[in-house]
């Protein structure tokens, strides 16, 4: 979700006529937009704006941001902990980040100005700070804007319709195979180790209209796959929009989107146990484009542990779910996210989340070791773990959902899979990288401007692991 917003942000730039650039060296602002999920995430980011802060030194005009959930979370704190930095952006307020940040940049060139005097040409100016000195003022007197050398804007307020905001893509590079649609925003949920209800806000979707023009747009440049975004995605619309012929507003959106000419692939993420009814089962089996793949945060096999969490469902109702989407769909993989170690947890708790990770035999796991977040309920309970402890119940999970991995991988050597072709390999640039219905990836040498976007099938010859290796068959 935050990769989506950053590209959202990032395109506001490239219309406003700024460039990307991947060295922070020579940029002329810096945005880091944040997770709040961990401590250690905010950490991170708090260490790597810390560091960046000598680039003012030879370059004083640039502008540092945080943008995202830790930036609404912290706010104004954010200043003290970081004093070069000159802007906080909150997660309802995305769209307006090119203003404030065009906006300090063109009032620290013009006092630049004054203070050389004319001696210095504007297009010294323009050389020293590239496409900057070139873009078109934007003024916005009604946001108090600070525009000067060194004060700095705080905007965490909420904003009606912000969901809407998140809409745009970039479209510069190759072919985009693949893309996210953000299709609401915020969650209504309160699980105990969670901040995201107060960094992002009560639920927010987006109309079906808006969101269908935008795959449609997307589809109409050559992508060939969505994933449509949530923190609650099944649960998408409850609060705006009404039921159809017995089907929720999330259902109905699939069905929209299915109509989309040269889209060929469906997915989303993530869906909560809660509000996943029949209706999103059945759609398994009439929408074919529907990838063959879901992923279904368990966190706990144990209903004692899951109350805790204020997860409010029984392992009961996760497991018949995950039996009904696979009798659905017999070929569906299942991927999860689990907190080992949470408050409270005892080594039987533990045992039944291990017997339910052997059950359900998820094709990957993303298991995490509970660690305090400030600001959660789970934060200020009893029980707390030695970390010990979790490093062993980390280890032990990990070794049994690897052990699980590999063998499903394993069993697809000599089978022909159904692969979208992503472009280059992440680790290998001379290859080619892929992935099948159920979300695995494939690796496979050819021609990167003639398979890039397209489905075909390849011969998988080898895994090593978590990874497939095969030969495409083009027609
Ligand atoms: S449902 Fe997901 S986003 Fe919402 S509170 Fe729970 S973990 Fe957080």
């Amino acid at each position: 979700m935050n990769e989506r917003d950053s590209e959202q942000v990032a395109r506001t730039f490239v219309e406003g006529g700024y460039t990307l650039t991947r060295d922070e060296q020579e940029a002329d602002a810096i945005l880091v937009n944040t997770c709040s999920v961990r401590d250690q995430a905010e950490q991170k980011a708090l260490g790597k704006m810390g560091m960046m802060g000598k680039y003012r030194e030879t370059r004083p005009h640039v502008v540092y941001g945080f943008m995202g959930c830790m930036a609404q979370s912290r706010g104004e704190e954010l200043f003290e902990r970081i004093p070069h930095l000159d802007l906080v952006v909150g997660t309802q307020k995305y769209h307006r980040v090119f203003g404030y940040v065009d906006d300090i940049l063109r009032g620290r060139m013009e006092t630049r100005m004054d203070e050389v005097g004319p001696e210095m040409s504007g297009q010294a100016v323009e050389e020293e700070v590239g496409p900057v000195g070139l873009v078109r003022p934007v003024r916005r007197p009604d946001q108090g804007m600070a525009v000067g050398n060194r004060r700095h804007v705080c905007d965490t307020a909420e904003e009606k319709d912000s969901q809407n905001t998140i809409r745009d893509h970039l479209h510069d590079g190759p072919r985009q195979a693949s893309a996210f649609v953000s299709i609401m925003q915020g969650c209504n949920m309160r699980c105990a180790f969670c901040i995201v209800p107060d960094t992002r806000g009560k639920e927010r979707g987006r109309p079906i209209a808006e969101v269908v023009e935008e795959v449609k747009r997307l589809a109409g440049r050559g992508t060939r796959e969505v994933t449509l975004l949530g923190q609650i995605v099944n649960l998408y619309g409850r609060t705006e929009f009404g039921k159809v012929d017995g089907k929720s507003p999330f259902v109905q959106l699939l069905e929209a989107v299915h109509e989309v000419d040269g889209i060929e692939r469906i997915r989303f993420t993530s869906p909560h146990p809660i509000g996943y009814r029949d209706d999103l089962v059945a759609a398994f089996t009439y929408l074919p484009k529907l990838c063959s793949h879901i992923h279904f945060p368990m966190q706990s096999g144990s209903d004692r542990i899951l109350k805790a969490m204020r997860r409010p469902y029984k392992n009961e109702k996760f497991l018949a779910i995950c039996d009904r989407m696979k009798a659905a769909r017999p070929d569906l993989a299942i991927t999860t996210d689990i907190i080992v170690g949470f408050p409270g947890e005892s080594e039987e708790d533990f045992r039944e989340t291990v017997e339910c990770v052997k059950r359900v035999e998820f094709d990957n796991s993303f298991i995490f070791r509970y660690s305090k977040r400030k600001d959660t309920p789970a934060a200020e309970m009893d029980g707390q773990l030695p970390e010990r402890v979790k490093e062993e119940r980390n280890q032990e999970l990990l070794r049994i959902q690897g052990e699980i991995t590999m063998a499903k991988n394993a069993a697809l050597i000599g089978t022909r899979q159904e692969v979208l072709c992503e472009g280059p390999s992440k680790t290998n640039k001379e290859r080619l990288s892929g992935r099948t219905p159920q979300n695995k990836i494939v690796i496979f040498d050819g021609d990167r401007d003639r398979m890039t976007g397209e489905i075909f099938e390849v011969d998988i010859e080898d895994s090593t692991g978590f990874t497939l290796y095969g030969t495409p068959q083009l027609r």
